[in-house]
């Protein structure tokens, strides 16, 4: 399956390219700029940048040049206008809710999200008189039907945490669009390199760059990208006085992250493949959920909307928690951690961990059962994964 890879050529160039300014002593690799504030030439010119009559540095919660090159380049690949970075993927997230609502709005989102973002919807944001529902990701009538006449936003991940389920995001963006609201697209998991939301119809794609932009689980950080209208307007307001900015070291990783992106999103799609059918062929899995697979239920949506399929597998061990738990314990490659997209694989219990804080019922209502396995497939020999999974069904 290469139906994009003329695509991905380009986002690989733009990826190594995009952003970059050169200062006077001809650096290759981009510059960090360690600064928290900036000079003026004189009392004047502070005037009229604190004013903001005059653009430029005044102040690294409000802009930073390392920031801004990561900024950039994130835009340009996700074909967005442009792009805010933020401290984390959820300051991403809550800076985006407090810039674009109020009380009395509403949101739909899928209760297939990642599990900070429901609490931050239902317990927190909730406390300020926004309103939120819960729907299936997969369910396009229940999403209709969830619409009132204050929706402001549709919120939605595709591929799903733990799951993979895939949504149709130019459906959803219609939908979004004829009731007057706008679709956001938490693109973490694809990056712009499988899946570029904006070109299929969504107005706001955010990220935390804590997965696969780092590559390499370095560091914590998040983006928000759009048109410039929505961020002059409501995002900057929010990030200057509500202050989630990313530091400048951060954007560093982030930028040289990018400039990799390309291949490692190729790799981890090619070994989270060969390691979805060898599971799918063993006695002791219930169920693979993997976009790539062809009796995965979106298989065909995922197929058109994806240049590849990511790096995300999940499944059902038979014999619940204690043989999920028993079978974890006894690999020996993949490490046991919370996070995903690092170049090391990484296994996780999502109903013990990840999405230990949400009811019961509301993980029964996921599909996040007690047997669920996630793997997070690196940039390892895919034969070598299977022969450390192998190994550890057999102990
Ligand atoms: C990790 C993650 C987040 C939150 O990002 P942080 O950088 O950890 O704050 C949001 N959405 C998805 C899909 C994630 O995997």
């Amino acid at each position: 399956m290469n139906a994009n890879q003329e695509f991905d050529d380009a986002l690989a160039t733009i990826a190594c390219r995009a952003g970059t300014s050169q200062t006077a002593e001809l650096e290759n690799s981009d510059p960090i700029y360690a600064t928290s504030s900036f000079r003026f030439k004189n009392a004047a010119q502070a005037a009229a940048r604190f004013s903001g009559n005059e653009p430029g540095n005044v102040y690294s919660r409000f802009t930073n040049p390392t920031v801004r090159t990561f900024e950039e380049r994130l835009a340009a690949l996700e074909g967005g206008q442009c792009a805010v970075a933020t401290a984390s993927g959820m300051s991403a997230i809550m800076g985006l809710c407090l810039g674009m609502l109020a009380a009395g709005d509403h949101v739909v989102s899928s209760y297939n999200v990642f599990g900070s973002t429901i609490n931050l919807f239902k317990n927190i944001l909730s406390k300020f008189g926004i309103e939120f529902t819960f729907v299936d990701l997969v369910d396009q009538q229940a999403w209709e039907a969830a619409i009132r006449p204050h929706t402001k936003l549709l919120f939605l991940e595709t591929p799903s945490n733990p799951l993979t389920e895939v949504a149709d995001i130019g459906a959803l963006a219609a939908l979004a669009h004829g009731a007057g609201a706008l679709l956001v697209v938490d693109n973490c998991f694809c990056t712009p390199i499988l899946q570029r939301p904006l070109a299929l119809g969504a107005d706001i794609v955010v990220h935390s760059a804590t997965k696969y932009i780092d590559g390499q689980g370095r560091c914590i950080g998040g983006a928000i990208v759009t048109s410039r209208d929505i961020v002059d307007n409501k995002l900057i307001p929010l990030m200057r006085s509500g202050g989630p900015s990313m530091s400048p070291f951060n954007a560093w990783v982030f930028l040289k992250g990018l400039e990799t992106l390309s291949v490692r999103m190729q790799q981890h799609s090619r070994g989270a493949g060969i390691v979805a059918a060898w599971l799918a062929e063993q006695q002791w899995v219930n169920e693979v959920h993997y976009p790539g697979l062809p009796c995965h239920p979106q298989h065909d949506i995922a197929t058109r909307q994806q240049s590849h399929y990511g790096g995300i597998v999940s499944f059902e061990v038979v014999g619940g928690r204690d043989n999920a738990w028993r079978f974890i314990d006894a690999l020996r490659l993949f490490s046991i951690t919370g996070n995903l997209g690092d170049s090391r694989s990484i296994v996780t219990h999502p109903a013990s961990t990840t999405h230990c804080r949400i009811s019961a019922e509301d993980r029964a209502r996921s599909g996040i059962g007690e047997g669920l396995v996630r793997l997070s497939i690196g940039l390892e020999e895919p034969d070598d994964l299977i022969a450390d999974l192998a190994r550890a069904a057999n102990v």
